[in-house]
Parts: C-alpha cells; sequence; structure tokens
C-alpha cells in the first residue's frame, strides 16, 4: 500500500457536507452551529491581536488560559490538575486524541473503544501499530454490557477510550458505568483516554460524570475538551488536554514536534472570557431548547426519536419511512429532501446497520423549522 492509511476514505463528515452543499440542502450532518459566537469573545480575540500578541505561545499553552481550564475543572468535577504541569492546550479535540494515542500506543499494544465510535479513533490507533478491540453499543439505547467489556481486556490492553457523552448516539455514561471501569483498571496499568468535548451539554438536570471525579481513573487518564463545542467556534480549532504529570510530559514530548504552540491571540482571548463562568454554565439549558423544538417538530412525523441526553445530536430511526441502509438512506434524503444527517454505520467497523441516522441541532431556529418542514413531508 501506498500509505499508512491507504484502505480509509474521507470522513463521513467532510463527504456530507460537501453533499450537502452540492445539493443546496440544510446542512444538519457535520457537527457546527451555524450561529454567531458570543460578541464578547470576538471583541477579545480582536483586542490580544492589535495588542500584538502575535507570536508563538509557550509550548504548552498559554498560562492564563490553562488556570480559566483548571478552575473549570475544580468547579464542575471537584478535581484538581496543576495549570502549569498539567495541561495542554492543543489545536481541537482531535489534535489530542492524536497525540494522545501517538505518545502511548506502540506496536501491537490493545486499545478498546466503544462503537458506534467517533471516527478518528480507530483509524489513529492502528496508524501506531495498536490493535483495536471494539465493544458494540446498539440501538435503541446503545447500552454497556461490562462483562463483556471485561472480555476484551487482556495483558495487552493499553488504552481504553471513552467518549462521554457519545458521538453520535446521545447517551451518557452513569454512575454504574464508572463504577464498573474503575473495576475493570483497577491493578492495571491500563490508560484512559476520556473524549468529553460535549461534556456541558447535558440534558433534562441529568449531571456528565466526568472522568475527573473518580480519584482511580483520574490517575491514569488523558481527559480532552474542546473550546469549539463550548463557545460555537469549531472552525478556531482549539481545545486541551488534561492529564496527571508524568503524562503530560509524555504527551507534551509528541506535541512539541507535532504543532508545537496553538493560536496565542485567541487563547489569550478565551482566557479572559472563561473568567465569566455564566459564559459555559447554560449551555445544556441552552441546547436543551433547540433539542425540544427538533424532537416536538419531528413528533408527528413517520420518523422515531431515540433519546437524546447529551451532545448536539439527534438520533433518528427511519423503519417506518425506508429499508434502505443508512448510507443511502442519508444521501437520498440530502439529494430529494434537500435535508443532510449522518448515518450511524461509518461509526462501527463492521458498518452494523440499525437505520439510524444523526441531526445536529446546533442550529439557528428558522435552520431547524426549515429542515422540521421538509422532513415532515416523508
Ligand atoms: N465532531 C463533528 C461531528 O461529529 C465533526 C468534526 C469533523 O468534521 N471532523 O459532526
Amino acid at each position: 500500500p501506498l500509505s499508512k492509511l491507504s484502505n480509509v476514505g474521507t470522513t463521513i463528515f467532510s463527504q456530507m457536507t460537501q453533499l450537502a452543499n452540492e445539493n443546496e440542502a440544510i446542512n444538519l450532518s457535520q457537527g457546527f452551529p451555524d450561529f454567531m459566537p458570543d460578541h464578547e469573545l470576538l471583541d477579545h480575540v480582536d483586542y490580544f491581536i492589535k495588542k500584538g500578541f502575535n507570536q508563538y505561545a509557550p509550548m504548552g499553552g498559554m498560562i492564563t488560559l490553562k488556570e480559566e481550564i483548571t478552575r473549570k475543572i475544580e468547579n464542575s468535577h471537584q478535581a484538581i490538575y496543576h495549570p502549569d504541569s498539567e495541561v495542554t492546550v492543543t489545536a481541537g479535540g482531535t489534535q489530542a486524541i492524536f497525540t494522545a494515542v501517538a505518545t502511548f500506543v506502540k506496536k501491537d499494544d490493545e486499545v478498546i473503544i466503544f462503537e458506534p465510535a467517533y471516527d478518528c479513533y480507530e483509524p489513529t490507533v492502528e496508524l501506531f501499530g495498536g490493535v483495536v478491540k471494539r465493544f458494540e453499543m446498539k440501538a435503541p439505547d446503545y447500552a454497556i454490557d461490562w462483562t463483556e467489556v471485561r472480555n476484551l481486556v487482556s495483558d495487552k490492553t493499553k488504552m481504553i477510550i471513552i467518549n462521554n457523552p457519545n458521538n453520535p448516539s446521545g447517551k451518557i455514561l452513569k454512575e454504574n458505568d464508572l463504577q464498573e471501569l474503575i473495576k475493570i483498571v483497577k491493578d492495571t496499568s491500563i490508560l484512559i483516554l476520556s473524549d468529553e468535548v460535549y461534556e456541558n451539554i447535558v440534558f433534562d438536570g441529568k449531571q456528565h460524570l466526568s472522568i475527573a471525579r473518580y480519584p482511580e481513573l483520574k490517575e491514569r487518564t488523558l481527559l480532552v475538551a474542546s473550546f469549539g463545542k463550548l463557545f460555537h467556534v469549531t472552525g478556531w480549532k482549539i481545545g486541551y488536554c488534561a492529564a496527571p504529570k508524568a503524562l503530560t510530559n509524555e504527551f507534551r514530548k509528541i506535541h512539541q514536534f507535532n504543532v508545537f504552540s496553538v493560536n496565542t491571540p485567541i487563547q489569550l482571548a478565551l482566557a479572559a472570557y472563561m473568567k465569566n463562568e455564566d459564559h459555559y454554565n447554560n449551555l445544556g439549558q441552552f441546547f436543551q431548547e433547540k433539542r425540544d423544538f427538533l424532537r416536538k417538530g419531528l413528533a408527528g412525523t413517520s420518523f422515531g426519536l431515540l433519546d437524546c441526553e447529551g451532545t448536539y445530536f439527534q438520533a433518528l430511526t427511519y423503519d417506518k419511512i425506508s429499508d434502505k441502509n443508512d448510507f443511502d438512506f442519508a444521501s437520498e434524503l440530502t439529494i430529494n429532501h434537500k435535508v443532510a444527517s449522518v448515518p450511524f454505520s461509518p461509526f462501527y467497523k463492521n458498518k452494523r446497520n440499525d437505520h439510524v441516522i444523526r441531526l445536529c441541532f446546533a442550529k439557528k431556529q428558522e435552520t431547524l423549522e426549515r429542515a422540521i418542514e421538509n422532513l415532515s413531508r416523508l
């Protein structure tokens, strides 16, 4: 093969967005807001650029931002990270995930993932010679059978990747899940990569149970989060990895040769903006209104609504409308009905087809209204 990932295609998110654009469809596929971020945040960026903060940031990130990050984690999860030695600012969640895997996964190491799994986990593990072991969560409830997960563990298990809240299913982990995970890793040297980029988008008064809350997990975890999701700026590509000092030390050895450091004025702007906690504490409520609007609008249609506990994605079944596979159905929906979605099957190695598609509701009211109107015609 020409490259190490010759067998991999273009991500489903790029594919569906392209199809949406070609067909002038309402794009509820790739997860990004179609509304403006807060002007106050934009003003901070403008200020720092014009003030002259336009050169390299320190390799691990600007200290003011790292302090705001650790304050946020402490306030939300009562967990302490040292801003200078335990937080690294990254060029988005994906880069943090890539760097974490690159740092720790060696040839023949086994990595456990939960499917439907965000599409970068598996290729990244394989790029570094790791072997993926998977547990399939299935529609409609996407529950985890921890006995089966335990059976995937061997003396080669290097890492377990969890994604909570889960993209694409919208499921969140419960206390019982975390307790089971604690039992599995106890007395092992297994690392955890915890992708929590949707941590602030949890609904119905439920609580996001971050890994950071559990000392037995925190000590072995690389915790990944994203400002793109937190402040409606996915195009800024900025996030972070929080991890105990010894893990952060190793992580940064790769980070320094991968991106070296991240956009300076934006880091300063985020730090200034985060001083006011109201800027991130009400995100769940904000998106819950959008979720409820979409669900209410689709309730009378032929689509089935699966539970959505978190993230800005609503999963839909379409058995009453078509028996096509989800990829063909999503393509048809984009071309003929002008609503782009993301099928679930690309999130499974075996392309498992439960006839489920995902709609992103991080959109203006009018965008959601137009989508509901089109979907009501099916
Ligand atoms: N996280 C986004 C989603 O799930 C996509 C990010 C990307 O396009 N790489 O839609």
